[in-house]
């Protein structure tokens, strides 16, 4: 009796498991067919030719070359002349670039496309390892390749692209459309996109929405699905470092106190580590699954239609690689080490930093307590550094906006499955979040995670059938969302 009780009992289970994933409903936006807009063929020369423009940013602002950022100005102009004949063009901050493209009906509100013009330098001492050298904007074997090429001139150069296309064919959004540039994104943007977000706030400027960089179009990095996966930021990671130093008598090494300045604060440290922030499985994670699920192959689609049951399995498996373990809980990571300048002497302060990428629902000041908790030592002083940011705001899913941009998606990647994701990187966009409810961040980047290294690193590299796709996303986001 007992036997046939627990195989009743099991069956059930299977049945229940097998009728929610039934019920493990598609997301996804059934769209109507476009026709995708022919590229100028020149498109990809004109990449290449701002690629060539080394607006690098520095940590030490007296060491960018300005002329750099000028030069390319001027190329934008006469490489999309009907766009600066018809919209307004303002320099801010001296090199970022806010253009104005004034809509039909003032009574909607309006949009911001956002990009950078500036990029990362190259690492000392692996220029030569570039297939192509990274400032040349060589076009060769189908690509298009060097700095800025990924992140994200091809963003500027592709909003300037889908401008020019629609203004030949006389088309006049609805909307009115600001294209942001800011000269300073790899440095935190704290002249440019913050001089044009002050400026948008002072002229009363209220957004609809806008679209930053943040999520790529991922191949193979959502496991479990087997079609690309655009991945559409709707919140990003809050920001903050913190000092961590201990101070000591110093003295000769041949006599050593019991504990040193240099144990202690390695205890703080491997403390930080062993007691990670708890993880979380609920908001945007929560809705990345919500997404992705019911697009995946049968057996992980039971598994994440009944998160009742495999919850903890999911969260164990998300939290194995870094990858998907920062989408769930606050990261630690000590990234400078300082202290002693002679092998015989006790330092007579220790330093390190640590940094931390705060999920939403937390705060700089709920991580600076519990690090002060894990850590309780009062020999160790912990100092706030000076940039630190709260996570964003959560934007809207259900918002016409997202649907916007999930429509256009769809209509030039036809295979792709949209999804929410948290951006655990920090871009311009937060400047902004005082001007709007909803920041969605996606460049339409085809990419697998071998690509994804490319960006800041060597070889970044973007084809030009892709590059193409990009510009067609851009038109084509334009007329849904403005015409
Ligand atoms: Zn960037």
């Amino acid at each position: 009796m007992f036997r046939e009780l627990v195989v009743l009992l099991i069956v059930l289970l299977f049945v229940v498991m097998l009728v929610r994933a039934g019920l493990f409903k598609s997301r996804q936006l059934s769209v109507e067919p476009v026709t995708r807009q022919v590229i100028d063929q020149k498109a990809p020369e004109r990449l290449s030719k701002a690629v060539q423009f080394r607006t690098i940013s520095y940590q030490e602002e007296t060491e960018c070359d300005r002329k750099q950022f000028q030069g390319l100005h001027e190329y934008l102009k006469e490489a999309f002349p009907k766009t600066h004949s018809t919209l307004t063009r303002e320099v801010v901050a001296d090199y970022s670039l806010l253009y104005t493209w004034k809509g039909k009906n003032l009574n909607v509100s309006p949009i911001l496309l956002m990009s950078h013009l500036d990029v990362v330098p190259i690492e000392p001492g692996t220029e030569s390892e570039w297939t192509c050298p990274p400032f040349s904007g060589d076009i060769k074997d189908g690509y298009i390749w060097g700095r800025g090429t990924m992140d994200i001139k091809e963003g500027v150069l592709g909003i300037l692209e889908a401008v020019e296309a629609l203004l030949q064919e006389d088309f006049v959004p609805e909307r009115t459309i600001h294209l942001a540039f800011g000269h300073d994104e790899e440095v935190g943007g704290p002249r440019g996109a913050s001089s044009i977000a002050a400026l948008l706030k002072e002229r009363g400027v209220a957004l609809e929405y806008i679209l930053d960089e943040g999520g790529t179009n991922t191949i193979g990095i959502i496991p479990g699905v087997n079609v690309p996966v655009a991945l559409v930021g709707v919140a990003e990671k809050g920001y903050i470092s913190l000092e961590l130093s201990v101070r000591s008598e110093g003295g000769h090494s041949s006599m050593p106190p019991r504990e040193t300045a240099a144990g202690i604060l390695s205890r703080a440290i491997s403390n930080l580590e062993r007691h990670r922030f708890p993880s979380k499985f609920k908001g945007v994670v929560r809705d990345l699954v919500e997404y992705t699920g019911p697009e995946m192959t049968f057996i992980k689609k039971i598994l994440f239609a009944n998160l009742w049951l495999f919850k903890g399995l999911v969260v164990s498996q998300l939290s194995e690689s870094p990858n998907t373990d920062s989408l769930i809980r606050t990261t630690t990571a000590p990234t400078i080490l300082e202290g002693g300048t002679k092998e015989n002497i006790l330092p007579k302060r220790v330093r390190a930093v640590v940094n931390f990428r705060i999920l939403p629902g937390e705060t700089t000041e709920t991580v600076m307590k519990r690090v002060a908790d894990v850590i309780n030592d009062s020999r160790v002083e912990i100092a706030q550094m000076t940039q630190a940011w709260n996570p964003s705001q959560i934007s809207d899913t259900n918002s016409q906006s997202f649907a916007a941009i999930q429509r256009t998606i769809r209509q030039i990647f036809p295979s792709t499955v949209v999804a929410p994701y948290l951006v655990t990187g920090a871009t311009d966009s937060r400047h902004y979040l005082p001007l709007t409810r909803n920041v969605f961040k996606i460049v339409p980047l085809v990419v697998t995670s071998e690509d994804l290294k490319r960006i800041h690193g060597t070889d970044e590299r973007i084809s030009v059938e892709n590059y193409t796709e990009c510009i067609q996303f851009y038109i084509q986001l334009i007329k849904n969302s403005a015409q």
